[in-house]
């Protein structure tokens, strides 16, 4: 007996997502986002099912590249969080990475590591120099990229640098149109890249989708590899067959392990939140915030069993949740409960806790058991 609770993760699907966002971007590059262990559904397997498609993929930090490299991904990576010490510097140039430059002490760092003659037995470096067209996170001011450019351009070991920038509200749009911020920060990075000759980066999965550039980019795709929208307020019906043909990959997965009746006003779990208005089946699933199903999740929020959809009912416990299954009364234990997947989407379980879809796959902890389906 084991306990029931299993994330599926579908690589064949993670591949499919994969190319239809190459599609909306024929002549550029596609960059896979696997940082965060590849939100959540395992970074080495994630890059092992995308090395024969993706040119690069891109982590947070060296830490997580290193992972990648130990496990035998040749591809470039792309730390998007740069360098953080100067001593990761001999690391990141022996590893094939390619970090992000967001500071002047980025610079500096980089011109001591590069005075070093050690540093010339390395392979040359690939880096993306990172400018705030306007989300004001990370990135050097406009006026300051030509001088940056200029001196990172100067040193031998340097083999190119790309211009990167983020877009702050690519999933806003305006009548399903990128909105006025996104085109602006496009206007921003294509006006610097021409000027400076540079390839540059700037469309991640809700600009992608949107075609916010069609032209020779580099686009970095994470949520909708993965096959979540990136969409969470709005629902941009211009784009709506192209979102649905994005298959999610991670189906999270678990089993009733108790079924009882109850009459109506009885309380259930915790603090007595849920109450039965009526008399009630009442389901626990062997799935909790020990697992990362967030504790603030509402009553309501859609599960399904076998096939019907039930929703949860009462607060949500360490190891267990429980869920009303009046609508479903052939519901029995052993039944699957689907906590997300095709059905309900993470982005609609989402919306029960004021989260993004995002939150829901990255959290899932360490205790779920991945299984890989190719
Ligand atoms: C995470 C990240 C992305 C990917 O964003 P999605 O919305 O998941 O496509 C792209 N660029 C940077 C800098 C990121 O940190």
């Amino acid at each position: 007996m084991t306990r029931p609770l299993v994330a599926e993760i579908n690589l064949s699907a993670l591949r499919r997502n994969y190319q239809l966002a190459c599609q909306q971007l024929p002549q550029g590059k596609s960059v896979a986002v696997l940082k965060a262990n590849a939100y959540g559904h395992g970074a080495v397997q994630v890059a092992q099912a995308l090395q024969d498609l993706a040119p690069a993929f891109a982590l947070a930090c060296l830490e997580e590249a290193l992972e990648l490299r130990q496990a035998g991904i040749q591809q470039p990576l792309v730390l998007l969080g740069g360098f953080f010490t100067p001593d990761e510097l001999p690391i990141i140039a022996q590893q094939g990475c390619q970090p992000a430059i967001y500071s002047a002490w980025q610079l500096e760092a980089l011109a001591k590591y590069f005075s070093q003659p050690a540093s010339l037995k390395n392979p040359a470096l690939t880096l993306w120099l990172k400018i705030d067209t306007g989300m004001h996170r990370l990135g050097f001011p406009l006026e300051e990229v030509e001088a940056a450019l200029a001196q990172l351009r100067s040193f031998k070991q340097v083999k190119e640098v790309i211009l990167i920038s983020h877009l702050a509200q690519a999933d806003l749009l305006t009548a399903d149109e990128p909105c006025a911020l996104s085109l602006q920060q496009l206007a921003r990075i294509q006006q610097l890249s021409r000027k400076f000759n540079c390839r540059f980066s700037l469309t991640n999965s809700a600009a992608s989708l949107t075609q916010l550039t069609s032209e020779q980019a580099i686009q970095r795709l994470g949520i909708s590899l993965y096959g979540l929208s990136p969409f969470s307020d709005v629902q941009p019906n211009k784009y709506q067959s192209l979102l649905s043909q994005l298959e999610p990959v991670m189906t999270l997965k678990t089993q009733l392990i108790s079924v009882r009746d109850l009459p109506a006003g009885e309380a259930v779990g915790y603090g007595g939140r849920y109450i039965t208005r009526q008399p009630s089946r009442i389901g626990v699933a062997a799935c909790g915030y020990g697992d990362g199903y967030p504790r603030q999740m509402r009553d309501g929020a859609p599960l399904l069993v076998g096939e019907q959809l039930a929703s949860l009912a009462g607060r949500v416990s360490m190891d267990l949740i429980t869920l009303d299954l009046t609508a479903c009364p052939a519901a029995k234990i052993g039944d699957q409960v689907i906590i997300w997947g095709k059905s309900p989407m993470a982005t609609d379980v989402a919306s029960y806790c004021d989260t993004i879809s995002y939150t829901l796959v990255t959290g899932l902890l360490p205790r779920v058991k991945r299984v890989y389906l190719t």
